[in-house]
């Protein structure tokens, strides 16, 4: 493999240079990681699953006007990007109390909420990603009272996306993380979703049978994590490519 420039190596992607002015390389890792990086693990085959589920999600998104940052797949573990500027917060939108909503208000998990919640994290690792109010993010510059509608907006349209398309195929979306990037275009600057859409970021249901389908299957070892993003990926019509389930071996000249 020829030599690349690495950019970036966060817990689950390494983003190297891309082949153009304005491009990255996002490569996908097997580690999974929970609870800011106290529970680790690699878990085989969990990157290319997310690497396939997140070209799914987001080349739909590109498709009905979302924009995203994803431009292509390049192989099992990699994708082309482009480069943007990330905002410092992450974005997560609620339709089903789940996780630290239900910790922080005593809410019981699984209790639908009357109207999708958006709410914002700090990206910062050594506090542990705390919630930030609207009047914090504007106080501390982290993004613009312009940029907060922006995000709401694109959080929302991804959420409905997101929701129709797994409801299709009985499955619940309580809730996800999406992280946004700022692109220059000339003089003019525009959000657009960016990082990974895949079932790292999500909580995942079976509506039949509420069985987790996400990370939370790693978080709360609740079986194989594998087995789960590879269910989703099924149903969804998404397997790894070059996969072939050939009853003999084949001779090939
Ligand atoms: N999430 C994420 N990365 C984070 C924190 C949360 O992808 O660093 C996702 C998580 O998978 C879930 C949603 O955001 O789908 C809401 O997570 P929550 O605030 O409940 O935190 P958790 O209890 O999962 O850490």
């Amino acid at each position: 493999m020829a030599r690349r420039k690495k950019i970036y190596e966060g817990k689950a992607k390494i983003l190297y240079e891309g082949p153009e002015p304005g491009t990255l390389v996002q490569y996908f890792k097997d580690d999974a990681t929970a609870f800011n990086a106290e529970k680790k693990d690699v878990i085989d085959g969990k990157g290319v699953l997310n690497n396939r589920l997140s070209e799914f999600f987001m080349s739909g998104l590109n498709a009905i006007g979302v924009p995203t940052h994803f431009i292509r797949r390049i192989n099992m573990r990699e994708q082309l990007i482009r480069s943007v500027e990330i905002i410092p917060l992450e974005v997560v939108v609620r339709n089903v109390a789940a996780g630290s909503m239900s910790k922080r208000l005593g809410i019981a998990e699984g209790t639908a909420l009357p109207r999708p919640i958006v709410e914002f994290y700090l990206k910062d690792d050594d506090l542990g990603d705390p919630l930030v109010a609207e009047e914090h993010i504007i106080a501390f510059g982290w993004a613009s009272q312009q940029d907060l509608d922006d995000m709401v907006a694109l959080a929302l349209r991804v959420n409905d996306f997101m929701s129709g398309v797994m409801m299709a195929v009985g499955i619940k979306l309580v809730d996800f993380k999406i992280e946004i990037g700022r692109i220059w275009e000339g003089d003019f600057q525009r959000l657009i979703v960016a990082d990974e859409i895949s079932p790292d970021s999500c909580r995942l249901w079976d509506v039949e049978s509420g069985q987790k389908l996400d990370k939370d299957v790693f978080r709360r070892d609740l079986g194989n994590l594998v087995d789960a993003y590879t269910e989703v990926a099924r149903r969804l019509g998404v397997l790894p490519t070059n996969v072939t389930h050939a009853s003999k071996p084949t001779l090939i000249n």
